[in-house]
């Protein structure tokens, strides 16, 4: 996968503000507001600042968050993960493995084989609709 590196002004260009500031600045927008958490159509979620696809929406399940949630990325090494302690909490950052924008965090409590709950903004994603 070939990385994709753009400068800070690049990004400010390509994203509107409410992206920059969720993708390039590690924001998390309002639960229930966003397009995507209650979607329920068959297709790919691909990365909102570089394309890459990121999630499945067979793996796409109802946490009652208000975000988009799933149990696993669409294949290993789409996403990254990191430690963030940011506002007093230790939680996992998932970013873009191909550009590195923030996605949001993942947690330990999701309904799956492996107990994931990928819980992403919306605004960091882009819904490509498949047919079934
Ligand atoms: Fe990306």
């Amino acid at each position: 996968m070939d990385k994709l590196e753009l400068t800070d002004a690049e990004w400010r260009e390509r994203l509107s503000p409410e992206r920059y500031q969720i993708l390039r600045q590690a924001g998390t927008e309002r639960a229930f507001t966003g397009k995507l958490y209650d979607n329920h159509e068959t297709g790919e979620y691909v990365c909102a600042a570089c394309g890459a696809e990121l999630f499945d929406s067979g793996t796409k399940y109802d946490s009652g968050s208000g975000w988009p949630s799933f149990t696993e990325p669409a294949k290993d090494g789409a996403v990254d993960e990191h430690v963030d302690r940011s506002h007093g909490m230790t939680r996992t950052e998932v970013t873009c493995a191909r550009c590195g924008s923030h996605l949001g965090h993942v947690f330990p409590d999701g309904p799956g084989a492996n107990g994931l709950r990928y819980c992403i903004n919306s605004a960091s994603l882009d819904f490509a609709p498949k047919a079934d």
